[in-house]
């Protein structure tokens, strides 16, 4: 039976109900998969579809212009899988978050709208691992970012041009390939169910306030992923702005990072003076990679995203060329552009518990800690992850993770490190899937268990000494 064969009213009585705005519908209409054709990662779905024969798919439910208006129907979207936790976005905090819910004994699922993970640390060349030391009380260094974070760093050490720089009180720079590679490797061994090209639109909610999984875009059209408990990791905030969470929306530099070769076989003339835009050492020898700041703008906004993507493009060309230019420096080439452009900062929650710089700089203590984050430089002590900063006010069954937790202005340039995002990202998959062992909602969580488990995971959660 297909659904344009029907009219509205026996399309409503064939699917068993109405549907009410945000519920999704099993649908047993054809042409879509089943509930559980999920893309393991060694799994590969075939269709019994003959060489270039035509597969009956999905049937059409277009917008409609209505007086002016472009009206998006109601319609029935199929629930394409279900899960105990659903985490979206496999940037840094989302892929600890998966891997630390799965490793807690949850079924896991992990939604991405590109296709590979590392989010802006390796699709936007975002390279330098800033953020996991921080000085103790005696003067000395220490690295406080620990669990799956620290893994992945002894991880990536094994793996040839992995990262370079790693002791205590240096900031390492990894590799964006090998990184990419690691987290295939680190998901699929976790057991992990993955969509990638898969765009979270929406929010499901059971009611007003209890979140019960996301509607994704993929090619098949729109689908329904179910789960007991979501991780927002997009790092906008794209789930719980849908679901209906408070926030602050702010504007940040946007850039572009990029990647220079050949820095190996620069051979400048005697005094000369070496050309701005060289960037940092990488672990691929030859291979520089250069951070760009860009203008504070809406990192929410197509026009504006769309419009720095070609200022930068051509930015980026222009010094290039500069370099390239200067005598000995004529070998430099322009190696990769970041395929996602730099946005840091855009939706932040509004959290139960909101940290501040002067809290993190003055060691401030909270009941519910659940993770110890460190100093861009070491030029402070480490400070403590209150829970409440991954919980909505009023949302339930909902954490966030990564850049957008709840943080005033200047605390979020510290949230947002990528070893902040692998701690938060830690503390938000344990304590979801604590949640789903006990069938609690996230706001009442038992937090001694949660930070057993992260212990459990090797996390560092003590006050800094
Ligand atoms: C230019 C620049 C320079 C920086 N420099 C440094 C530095 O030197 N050192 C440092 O430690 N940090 C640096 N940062 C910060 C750091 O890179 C990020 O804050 C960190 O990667 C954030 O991690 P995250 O997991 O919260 O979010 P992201 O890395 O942004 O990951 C979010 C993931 O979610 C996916 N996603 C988004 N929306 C959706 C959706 N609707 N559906 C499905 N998937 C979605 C994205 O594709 C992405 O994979 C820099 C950032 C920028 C932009």
């Amino acid at each position: 039976m297909r659904r344009q064969d029907l009219s509205r009213r026996d399309w409503m009585r064939f699917i068993g109900t109405g549907v009410a705005a945000g519920v999704t519908i099993q649908m047993a209409a054809d042409g879509f998969l089943g509930t559980d054709s999920t893309v393991k990662a060694d799994f590969v779905q075939k269709t019994s579809a003959k060489k270039g024969e035509y597969i009956d798919g999905h049937s059409a439910a277009p917008c409609r212009r209505v007086a002016g208006e472009v009206i998006r129907p109601e319609r029935a979207i199929p629930n394409l899988h279900e899960t105990d936790v659903l985490v979206v976005g496999g940037g840094p905090a989302g892929c600890c978050a998966a891997i630390a819910a799965a490793r807690g004994g949850a079924k896991v699922t992990l939604v991405e709208r590109y296709g590979y993970f590392g989010g802006l640390a390796t699709g936007g060349l975002v390279l330098i691992i800033l953020g996991h030391w921080t000085l103790n009380q005696r003067g000395e260094k220490e690295q406080v970012v620990q669990g799956i974070g620290e893994e992945m760093m002894q991880r990536l050490e094994k793996l040839p041009h992995g990262i370079v720089d790693r002791q205590i009180g240096r900031n390492p720079t990894i590799d964006a390939e090998v990184y990419k590679y690691l987290l295939v490797e680190m998901i699929t061994e976790s057991k992990i169910d993955v969509f990638l090209h898969s765009w979270a639109l929406d929010a499901i909610m059971d009611d007003e306030r209890t979140v019960c999984g996301a509607v994704i875009q993929t090619k098949m059209g729109p689908q329904a992923i179910l789960a007991k408990q979501v991780i927002d990791t997009t790092g906008d905030g794209d789930l719980f702005a849908s679901a209906g969470a408070s926030f602050d929306q702010r504007l940040y530099h946007i850039g572009l990072p990029h990647r220079l070769g050949n820095l190996d076989r620069v051979t400048p003339p005697a005094g000369t003076k070496p050309p701005r835009f060289l960037g940092d050492k990488t672990p691929i020898p030859g291979a520089c990679w250069v951070n760009m700041s860009g203008p504070d703008a809406d990192g929410l906004d197509v026009k504006t995203l769309s419009q720095l993507e070609l200022n930068h493009r051509k930015q980026i060309w222009k010094q290039v060329q500069e370099i390239r230019n200067t005598p000995g420096y004529e070998e430099v080439y322009l190696m990769e552009t970041a395929p996602q452009l730099g946005v840091r900062i855009t939706r932040v929650l509004e959290g139960v518990a909101t940290l501040t710089m002067e809290g993190a700089k003055t060691g401030r203590q909270f009941d519910d800690c659940v993770g110890v984050g460190g100093a861009w430089n070491g030029d402070h002590r480490g400070w403590q992850l209150p829970y409440g900063a991954l919980l909505p006010v009023k949302i339930d069954n909902l954490l966030t993770a990564g850049r957008s937790i709840s943080g005033e202005p200047l605390m979020s340039e510290l949230l947002r490190v990528i070893p902040n995002c692998w701690m938060s990202g830690h503390a938000a998959g344990c304590a979801a899937a604590v949640a789903v062992k006990n069938g609690t909602t996230a706001r009442d969580v038992n937090l001694d268990e949660v930070r057993a488990m992260l212990r459990g995971q090797n996390a560092f959660l003590d006050v800094p000494k």
